[in-house]
């Protein structure tokens, strides 16, 4: 039996999860999975000014929310850890060493000042930049001269001549003449190694055989490619995902929608569907079904099937699935996923939400089929915890209530009628039809009764029957409001 294959996130915690980022982890994590691979987390601090604790706690959450575990990480150790770069150093500094000692890579002095007149000259005469490999000719004992003396070089690779190629998983044959690619700088002045090295370092280390990644990372991919044949090692198959953009075509930025994960989830989005909406990014699960499983979605990836036309985030769809899964979700899942935005919104606490737990789960059941997010939930109950005489009356209620002249008398009537029915655990279909009955026979149309009862009772022009709304207001707040209309909706 062959090695298993051993795939990695490896975030650098300079921000919040993107959801681009989400994406390559949610593909990797599902392609070690699907193989009974290793999948692992790897933290790309070397950027140490931009890194924080924060920003790294932040990711390990955001991902564990959408459902992706980690066999070895920064959190739970591993045999080929640790698995945070700047505790690897050591391990840097000796393959720089190797990489000097066996002639590629060298030493260069070129003062910044050098490198900017280079720059600017290589932009007037329309190059892209390259280092022009000055230092290149520099003998050992120069070097050591110049260092005895205090010089601080930075340590270049030097890029052999001829062509690399490589086999993307998601775009095929990918061939790069190496003169495009110029001596770039793998230990800076400061001693601080940079990422192409030592992501090389790291996924040879770590034994990574597969890398997805973001396409912005293709021009990288090369350098990387370059260190593996220099030393003689295999690199890892590499597939470079495609951009994830807007519905303008165009990257993805705070207009076309949220670009952080985290702001989903406080928006109250569902985890499974956001990991689904992003799996629906430049892979599907055949060409009918959009909604589907982590499950399904680990049961059935192959890299094969990634694409590399651009996906195109579209806020409305993710919204759309958000309301599936809502709607697909047992009473007792909903409750725990809306709770904390009810209590949030200052509704009532968890405590008195449990209290009265059977009454709070029929209201949640009661709403299931019209949220599309957890947190529209509070302002689809307030009216059921608001006080009776302070029920909010929103506009389009009170437009339809003025359509009946006589809504009030109506209501007072009807308040006359139902009083005496209004009793504990009436019964919600029996008063239903009576109440339609009792519309008909005083040859009144459904509405010049129903607008203002519910204006009366909820404040709002529509949403959950009217009979199970006074089922969960109870019969002493349904006579209470009732009054309230009468009296606010006759002022
Ligand atoms: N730290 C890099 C990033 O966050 C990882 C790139 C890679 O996967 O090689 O983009």
């Amino acid at each position: 039996m062959s090695d298993p294959i051993r795939l990695r996130f490896a975030p650098s915690p300079t921000g919040s999860l993107h959801i681009g980022g989400a994406r390559t982890a949610l593909f990797n994590w599902a392609y070690a999975r699907r193989y009974g691979g290793v999948f692992l987390l790897r933290i790309e601090d070397t950027d140490r000014e931009r890194s924080s604790d924060e920003y790294e706690r932040a990711i390990l959450e955001g991902l564990s929310w959408l459902g992706i575990d980690w066999d070895e990480g920064p959190d739970v150790g591993g045999a080929l850890g640790p698995y945070r770069q700047t505790e690897r150093y050591g391990g840097y500094r000796e393959m720089a060493e190797r990489f000097h000692q066996e002639g590629w890579a060298y030493r260069c002095f070129c003062s910044p000042e050098r490198l900017a007149a280079l720059r600017n000259k290589e932009m007037k005469d329309g190059k892209n930049f390259g280092y022009d490999g000055l230092c290149r000719g520099l003998s050992r004992e120069q070097c050591d001269e110049r260092v005895a003396a205090g010089e601080k070089p930075v340590l270049r690779f030097k890029v052999p001549e001829g062509e690399t190629r490589f086999q993307d998983m998601v775009s095929g044959e990918v061939r790069f003449r190496n003169e495009d690619v110029d001596d770039w700088v793998m230990v800076r002045a400061s001693g601080d190694p940079t990422y192409n090295f030592v992501v090389v370092c790291d996924d040879h280390d770590m034994r990574i055989t597969h890398v997805l990644r973001g396409e912005e990372h293709l021009t990288n991919t090369p350098k990387q490619v370059l260190l593996y044949r220099a030393l003689g090692l295999e690199p890892p198959l590499f597939g470079h995902l495609p951009l994830m953009l807007g519905k303008d075509k165009k990257k993805l930025s705070k207009r076309t929608g949220d670009t952080a994960l985290q702001d989903y989830r406080r928006k109250g989005y569902p985890a499974e569907a956001m990991s689904n909406f992003l799996a629906l990014q430049s892979w599907a699960l055949d060409d009918k079904t959009t909604v589907f499983s982590r499950d399904e979605l680990v049961a059935n990836f192959d890299p094969k099937d990634l694409r590399k036309g651009g996906s195109i985030f579209d806020p409305d769809k993710c919204l759309w699935i958000a309301g599936e899964y809502i709607r697909a979700h047992s009473i007792e899942v909903l409750a725990e996923r809306c709770t904390p935005f009810v209590v949030e919104a200052g509704l009532a606490t968890a405590e008195e939400l449990e209290v009265r737990r059977d009454w709070y789960l029929q209201a949640l059941a009661m709403e299931q089929e019209r949220i599309k997010l957890y947190s529209q939930m509070p302002g689809r109950l307030a009216y059921l915890f608001a006080d009776d005489g302070d029920v909010s009356y929103d506009e389009k209620a009170l437009k339809n209530v003025r359509k009946h002249d006589e809504a009030t008398t109506t209501l007072a009537d009807y308040l006359e009628w139902i009083a005496p029915k209004l009793v504990d655990g009436f019964d919600v279909d029996a008063l239903g039809a009576e109440s339609k009955a009792w519309i008909s026979e005083r040859g009144l149309k459904i509405p010049a009764l129903f607008q203002p009862l519910r204006c009366a009772l909820s404040g709002a022009a529509g949403g959950a029957d009217l009979f199970g709304i006074m089922a969960l207001l109870g019969p002493e707040k349904v006579r209470r409001r009732i009054e309230c209309g009468i009296e606010r909706l006759g002022a």
